[in-house]
């Protein structure tokens, strides 16, 4: 039998690395998943450097500010964070693997289309088509 995620439908358990996964709602902003197998919950962030940190509408900004080569100071400026939480924010987005930034960033995306689908204004439209170009940027520098 081929369970969903075998066709690339849910990630598979980071626990066990069973494919038998479900989806389990939503927790914080991310989608959560369950394992079938050993019955552990889990979203894409975990076993990531960046499981448990907070503000994850403020990550898309941050990275931003990192890909500009910005002080911890100044993107702690920029995001509206202390410069403790920057400067934990900046080791743990550098250890993250080239896979752990693409599922990372599928999340990030996630969370601000959610936002996207609100404005429905032209110039509201206007100025989202400007932050999607940036991301884009960003994405493209990240990767
Ligand atoms: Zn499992």
């Amino acid at each position: 039998m081929v369970s969903k995620s075998a066709c690339g439908r849910y990630p598979d358990c980071p626990h066990c690395h069973s494919g038998h996964t479900v989806r389990w709602g939503t927790a914080r902003g991310v989608p959560r998943y369950r394992c079938k197998s050993c019955k552990h919950t889990f979203n894409v962030l975990t076993n990531t450097p960046l499981a448990h940190l907070r503000y994850k509408k403020r990550w898309l900004t941050y990275l931003g500010t990192m890909v500009e080569k910005k002080g911890i100071r100044e993107s702690a400026a920029a995001c509206s964070v202390s410069v403790a939480t920057s400067s934990r924010w900046h080791r743990r987005f550098l250890d993250c693997s080239s896979s752990q930034r693409i599922k990372i960033l599928g999340t990030i995306i996630g969370t601000s289309s959610t936002q996207a689908l609100v404005s429905l204004s032209e110039t509201a439209a206007n100025a989202e088509l400007s932050c999607w170009r940036e991301l884009l940027l960003v994405i493209l520098s990240w990767i």
